[in-house]
C-alpha cells in the first residue's frame, strides 16, 4: 500500500540549490535535495518548513541528536571564554579533559593510552599511519578492499571503497596492499575448510600475501574497520579481529582500527572492537565524538606515541577548545545512558527490520550492531545480485516520505539514528521506510 507523499524540493529549497550549484564544488555527492533549516533530536526541518526524521545523523556524526541542550550549552560556555588557542603550542583544560576521557576508554587499558587530536576522520588516519611508520620504522601497510578511510592523499591510499574516489588521483602513497574484507554474505575467496571466514582471510594474508608480494617484516600496520562502513555496513565473522590480532603479534605489526564510523557508542559499546574483546594498538576516531563539532583523535598505546619527538606531527585546529567542550558533553551523555540506549534500540530496530524483510523479498540481509544497521537489497535472494537501482529509488522515496536515509556499499541502506532515539521514533521511521520500499519496488522491479 502506498501513501500520499511530499513533492520536494519546495520553492525556497529550489532557490538555494540553484545558488549552491553556482559556487559549491560539484564533487559533493548530494543524493536528494534536502536544504536544512534546523534540527532537534532525531528531527530535521527544511527551509520550506517540511519536517523529516533524520536517520543519517549527518553520516553518523550527531550522536546525541541535533542540538542536544547539554552540548549546545557546553559550546556556548566555552565560546564565551575563548574559541581558539592552538593546542599544539599552548595548554588548555578542555583538551586535557577530553584526552583523559578518551584515554579512560582505550580498548587496551586507560593507563596505557595517549591521545593526539586532529579535526576529521581522514586526519586521524593520516596521524595513525605516520605514527605507525615512525614507531616501527617500517613502510608498508595492509588494508581492505571496500574499506573507506577518507580522501586526503594518505587516507585515500587506504580507501578502496569506490573507484570514483581514486580515479585520476594517481599516484597515491605507495606500499599499501589491499586484501578482501570477510563479507560472509558475498565471500570472494573460497571459504571451504574454514569454520570462520574471517580466519580464512587472515590465513590468506599470511600464506599468500606475506609469501608473495609483501614481506611481513616490512609491514608497519594493518588498518581495518571493525565493521565496514561506507563499504556496506559489513559485520565480520567473530574469528576475524582476534585472528588479525594474532597475526599482528606474530610479526610485530601494529593493529590499527578505524573506529571513525563505528566508534564512541554507535554499536552499543564504546568501540566496535569491544564486541570481540580485541585490543588494538591505535584507535582512529572522529565523526560522532563531539556531536557535530569537528574533532578527530587517535588513541595509541603510550609506548608507541611516546616515541614521537616534538614537531613530528601537529595541527593548528586539532583539539579546538569548543570542539573538546562539545566532546566532553557528548562523552558524558554517552556514558550516562546513550550507549545502553543504542544497544537496546539497535536490537529493537533490527527485530522490526527483520519483520519488514519477511514481507519484502528484495531485502537480502539485515545486519549490524547497535544503531549501526545496514539493509542490503538484492534482485534475487538466491543469486544475491545487487539491486543498486532499487536501493537508490528507496532512498529517494524515503525523502518524499519524510525520512532521511543514506546508501552505502553497492545496494545497501544504512540506518544510523541518533543514539538517544526512542521506540516511537523508530516505529514511525520504519513505517515510512516500508512505504518507501513498497513504492520503489512498484516502480523499479
Ligand atoms: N574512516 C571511516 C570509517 C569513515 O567512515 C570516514 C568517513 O566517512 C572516514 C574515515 C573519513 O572521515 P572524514 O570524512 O571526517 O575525513
Amino acid at each position: 500500500m502506498t501513501t500520499a507523499h511530499k513533492v520536494l524540493p519546495g520553492p525556497r529549497a529550489k532557490e538555494l540549490i540553484a545558488r549552491d550549484a553556482a559556487v559549491i564544488s560539484p564533487s559533493y555527492t548530494r543524493g536528494y535535495p534536502l536544504v536544512m533549516a534546523r534540527g532537534k533530536g532525531a528531527r530535521v526541518w527544511d527551509v520550506d518548513g517540511n519536517e523529516f526524521i533524520d536517520f543519517t545523523t549527518g553520516i553518523a556524526v550527531t550522536a546525541t541528536g541535533h542540538a542536544h541542550p547539554a552540548v549546545v550549552q557546553a559550546i556556548k560556555d566555552q565560546a564565551d571564554k575563548f574559541i581558539h588557542m592552538s593546542g599544539t603550542d599552548f595548554y588548555y583544560e578542555p583538551q586535557i579533559e577530553m584526552a583523559e576521557r578518551l584515554a579512560s576508554i582505550a580498548p587496551f587499558g586507560g593507563d596505557d593510552a595517549m591521545v593526539f587530536f586532529c579535526n576529521s576522520g581522514a586526519e586521524a588516519i593520516e596521524a595513525a599511519a605516520k605514527l605507525a611508520r615512525y614507531y616501527t620504522e617500517r613502510g608498508r601497510f595492509i588494508a581492505f578492499l571496500r574499506g573507506f578511510h577518507g580522501r586526503t592523499m594518505g587516507a585515500l591510499s587506504f580507501t578502496a571503497s569506490k573507484y570514483i574516489q581514486r580515479e585520476d588521483f594517481f599516484p597515491l602513497v605507495p606500499g599499501i596492499t589491499h586484501v578482501p574484507y570477510p563479507n560472509t554474505y558475498r565471500p570472494v575467496i573460497n571459504p571451504d575448510g574454514y569454520a570462520d571466514y574471517g580466519e580464512r582471510i587472515v590465513d590468506y594474508i599470511e600464506k599468500e600475501i606475506f609469501q608473495t608480494i609483501v614481506p611481513a617484516k616490512e609491514v608497519a600496520g594493518i588498518l581495518v574497520e571493525p565493521i565496514q562502513g561506507e563499504g556496506g555496513y559489513v559485520v565480520p565473522p567473530d574469528g576475524f579481529l582476534p585472528a588479525l590480532r594474532r597475526l599482528c603479534d606474530k610479526y610485530s605489526i601494529l593493529l590499527i582500527v578505524d573506529e571513525v564510523q563505528t566508534g564512541m557508542g554507535r554499536t552499543g559499546k564504546w568501540w566496535a572492537v569491544n564486541h570481540w574483546d580485541v585490543q588494538p594498538d591505535i584507535v582512529c576516531s572522529a565523526k560522532g565524538i563531539a556531536s557535530g563539532m569537528p574533532l578527530g583523535a587517535i588513541i595509541a598505546r603510550k609506548n608507541i606515541m611516546k616515541t614521537w619527538a616534538p614537531g613530528a606531527h601537529a595541527s593548528t585546529f586539532g583539539g579546538n577548545p569548543v570542539s573538546c567542550a562539545a566532546g566532553i558533553a557528548t562523552f558524558d551523555l554517552l556514558k550516562n545512558g546513550l550507549i545502553d540506549n543504542a544497544a537496546a534500540m539497535g536490537e529493537y530496530m533490527m527485530g522490526r527490520l527483520r519483520e519488514i524483510q519477511e514481507r519484502h523479498p528484495s531485502i537480502g540481509q539485515v545486519r549490524g550492531k547497535g544503531l549501526m544497521i545496514g539493509v542490503e537489497f538484492v534482485k534475487d535472494r538466491e543469486t544475491r545480485e545487487y539491486a543498486a537501482d532499487l536501493r537508490n529509488a528507496i532512498v529517494d522515496c524515503a525523502f518524499e516520505e519524510s525520512l532521511l536515509i543514506l546508501g552505502c556499499g553497492t545496494s545497501t541502506i544504512r540506518l544510523i539514528p541518533p543514539l538517544n532515539v526512542d521506540r516511537e521514533t523508530i516505529d514511525e521511521a520504519l513505517v515510512r521506510f516500508e512505504h518507501a520500499i513498497t513504492r520503489a519496488e512498484e516502480t523499479t522491479l
